[in-house]
C-alpha cells in the first residue's frame, strides 16, 4: 500500500558563509513512518530538521507539509511537535499544566483540555504524577512528559532531536522501547535525529545517513546493514573491517597481498576489490588451514566479546562471538580465523 508523503524536502540549499549545511537536500517523509536523520557531528542533521520545523530559514528550496508550502511560515503555523535533548519543561508548572500548554495555547475548551491531557499521561504511563512538578521527576520521566506535552497537540510531525541523549544507557534502552510503543499507538509521524547508530538501527523505518550536508542513503536498516551504497554508509553503520584483493569470480575468492584467499560471492567482474567484512563474519577457529595471526584486543560487550586480531600480514579485523571470552585466549595468543563467504565489495581501480 503507497503512503501519503507527509513532509516533501525539495532542493533544500542552506549556506552558512561558504558552507554548504544542507547541500540541495530532496527528502519524502511518509504518513506514519519513523524516520531517522543520522549522522556524524557537523553533517547537518540538526540544520535540515530545523529548517523542517521553521526555526532556520532555507536559502533556497521548498518545504511541503501535508502538499501545503510551509517553506515561508512560522514555526507555529506548520502544527509539529518538538522534542530536544534538554527536557525543557516548564519547572513551574504541574506535570498536567505542562502537558495541558499547547492545547491552551490553541484554546481547546476545558473538557477537551482534561480529557486530552488523561489520555497523554496514560499513554507514557505517569497518570499518577499530573500534579507533580517537573523538579521532583527523574531524567526520565521528565522526557516523558516532554514526550506527551508534544503529542498532545496532535502534531502533523513530532520531531525528536537527540532526545534520549542526556539519559544513561539503561533509561536510554527504556526510552527506546517507549518510543517505538507511543510510534505504534498513535500512528504519528516521527522525524528523529541522532549521532547514534545502534539507536536509529532499532527504532526507524528509515534512516537518511547524512555526510557533509547531503544524504549519503536513505534506506531500512536491514538495507543500510546488507547493501550499504558506498564505503562511507558501511563503515558508519556497525564496525566493519576492509580488506582488499583480487577477486577471482571462478574461484570464489578474493586473494589479498599477503596470499590470504578470503571466501567472496560477489556481484563485480574479476579485479581489484575492498571487502567489507562484519565482526559477525570473522569466527576463531581450530582448523589450522584458517587465517593465522594473534590476540591484540578483547573487548566484553553484554552478550558478546569482540577479539580483535592481527593477522600475519598485519592487518587487524575484529570477530565478534555470542557468549563470554575464552578464558585460555588472552592478549598475544596466536589464533587461527575462519571467514563467511564475503557477499559485499566496492570495485577498486585497477
Ligand atoms: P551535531 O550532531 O553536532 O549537532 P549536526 O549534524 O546536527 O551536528 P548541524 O548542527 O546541522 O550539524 O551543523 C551543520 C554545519 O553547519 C556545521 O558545520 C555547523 O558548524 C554549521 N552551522 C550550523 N549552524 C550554524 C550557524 N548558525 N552559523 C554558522 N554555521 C552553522
Amino acid at each position: 500500500m503507497s503512503r501519503n508523503v507527509k513532509v516533501s524536502v525539495q532542493k533544500v540549499l542552506k549556506t552558512f558563509g561558504t558552507l554548504a549545511a544542507a547541500d540541495n537536500i530532496d527528502l519524502d517523509i511518509l504518513e506514519g513512518e519513523f524516520l531517522t536523520l543520522l549522522g556524524a557531528s557537523g553533517c547537518g542533521k540538526t540544520t535540515l530538521m530545523r529548517m523542517i520545523a521553521g526555526f532556520e530559514t532555507v536559502t533556497s528550496g521548498k518545504i511541503l507539509i501535508d502538499g501545503k508550502d510551509v517553506t515561508d511560515l512560522a514555526p507555529r503555523q506548520r502544527n509539529l511537535g518538538m522534542v530536544f535533548q534538554q527536557y525543557s519543561l516548564f519547572p513551574h508548572m504541574t506535570i498536567a499544566e505542562n502537558v495541558s500548554y499547547g492545547l491552551r495555547a490553541r484554546r481547546t475548551n476545558a473538557a477537551e483540555i482534561t480529557k486530552r491531557v488523561a489520555e497523554m499521561l496514560d499513554l507514557v504511563q505517569l497518570p499518577h504524577l499530573a500534579e507533580r512538578k517537573p523538579p521532583q521527576l527523574s531524567g526520565g520521566q521528565q522526557q516523558r512528559v516532554a514526550l506527551a506535552r508534544a503529542l498532545a497537540v496532535r502534531p502533523s510531525v513530532l520531531m525528536l532531536d537527540e532526545p534520549l541523549g542526556a539519559l544513561d544507557q539503561k533509561l536510554r534502552e527504556q526510552l527506546q522501547e517507549e518510543l517505538r510503543r507511543l510510534h505504534r499507538e498513535t500512528g504519528s509521524t516521527f522525524l528523529f535525529v541522532t549521532h547514534d547508530q545502534e539507536e536509529a538501527l532499532g527504532l526507524s523505518d528509515r534512516i537518511a545517513v547524512m555526510k557533509d550536508g547531503k544524504i549519503a542513503q536513505l534506506a531500512s536498516p536491514d538495507e543500510l546493514y546488507l547493501r550499504p551504497a558506498n564505503e562511507y554508509v558501511a563503515d558508519f553503520i556497525g564496525k566493519v573491517t576492509f580488506i582488499d584483493g583480487i577477486y577471482r569470480a571462478a574461484a570464489k575468492h578474493v586473494t589479498t597481498g599477503e596470499g590470504l584467499a578470503i571466501p567472496a560471492d560477489l556481484t563485480l567482474s574479476d579485479g581489484p576489490v575492498r571487502l567489507v567484512i562484519r565482526p559477525e563474519n570473522i569466527h576463531l577457529t581450530d582448523d589450522t588451514e584458517g587465517a593465522s595471526g594473534k590476540l591484540v584486543e578483547i573487548a566484553r560487550q553484554t552478550g558478546t566479546t569482540t577479539y580483535q586480531v592481527r593477522l600475519d600480514g598485519g592487518q587487524v579485523v575484529k570477530s565478534r562471538h555470542l557468549g563470554l571470552s575464552d578464558a585460555a585466549l588472552r592478549l598475544g595468543t596466536s589464533v587461527r580465523l575462519r571467514f563467511d563467504t564475503c557477499k559485499l565489495a566496492y570495485p577498486l581501480a585497477a
